[in-house]
């Protein structure tokens, strides 16, 4: 296999994973949920949603109907062999996951609505770069689900408004969600840079591990809080009411200009759904999220 197909098959492969087994830290925080909830409503859509995703590992079929808009995540290491080949190799391997897995083809062209058939399409599927000091590749795929998407929010306040501000800005932008995202959620929060800067920082907090608090001491005090302030709202699993509206809050941020105060919030759905591999320059492949799975496929 040359490094092109390497990157094809290992592309092809997070796809099929992410789409059918979700990550070990998303099944805990469901799991600890269904433990935690007391009302039987909030158990029983717990119960559902955790046989669900027993089913799709045993069937091998995706977790839920919408397998998302595909995005990719790259660490592109300044020294590995191949990089040229990347997007190529990325729009092919989500053309065959869209095939073989199978896939729902959700990428249509917002002015003649005409659905490509294959997960592709002007900017889809859409790849961040980053470029690090490394020798390998990395990849992530986040299939993003059209109900949390449609969810997600941007807030220009006035730099006045503070964290309070802040804070009420996130909680209003949860209520108004309601059931839409498919709780519980996961919530990226974005803060500073500009409007686009926010909302990307925002998304890619929901590549974060759940459990995994923000390392600087205050921010993981915020996220604590909004998450307790979240879970007390009572809208819970599905939307039918409990103590689990969301299992995660996540902030990151850049600094901002003093006349800006923008605030993200990126929601995704329980079927959190992510995958990440690393290619090294002698072939060797690591699927960092779905070791077990990769043992046994
Ligand atoms: S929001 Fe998520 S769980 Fe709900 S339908 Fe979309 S992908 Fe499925």
């Amino acid at each position: 296999m040359d490094i092109k197909e390497l990157i094809e098959d290992v592309g092809f492969k997070l796809l099929k994973y992410a789409a059918i087994y979700l990550p070990d830290d998303v099944k805990g925080a469901l799991k600890r949920a269904y433990e935690q909830e007391e009302s039987e409503v909030a158990k029983a859509q717990l119960k559902a949603i955790l046989d669900n995703i027993r089913l799709a590992e045993e069937l091998k079929k995706p977790i839920c109907q919408d397998t998302g808009t595909i995005i990719f995540y790259v660490k592109a290491g300044v020294n590995f062999k191949g990089l040229e080949f990347v997007k190529e190799a990325l729009i092919a391997a989500t053309r065959r996951a869209t095939k073989e897995v199978p896939l729902r083809p959700n990428a249509v062209n917002p002015f003649t609505q005409k659905n490509s058939g294959d997960n592709t399409g002007r900017f889809i599927p859409f790849i961040h770069w980053e470029i690090v000091d490394a020798d390998y590749l990395e990849l992530t795929a986040l299939p993003k689900g059209g109900g949390s998407e449609n969810t997600c929010k941007l807030g220009m306040l006035s730099p006045g408004k503070g964290v309070e501000g802040l804070k009420k800005f996130v909680v209003d932008a949860i209520v108004e969600a309601g059931a839409k995202p498919c709780p519980p959620i996961i919530i990226g929060v974005g803060v500073g840079g500009g409007s686009d800067i926010a909302m990307k920082i925002a998304k890619k907090q929901l590549l974060r591990p759940v459990g995994e608090p923000n390392p600087e001491p205050e921010l993981a005090k915020l996220e604590k809080e909004l998450l307790e302030a979240i879970n007390s709202l009572g809208i819970g699993p599905m939307g039918l009411g409990g103590k689990t509206t969301a299992l995660a809050v996540h902030v990151d941020y850049a600094y901002r200009h003093p006349a800006s105060y923008p605030v993200a919030v990126a929601t995704q759905c329980w079927a959190a759904r992510r995958s990440t591999a690393r290619i090294y320059p002698d072939g060797r492949v690591d699927f960092l999220t779905h070791k077990s799975v990769e043992e046994v496929e």
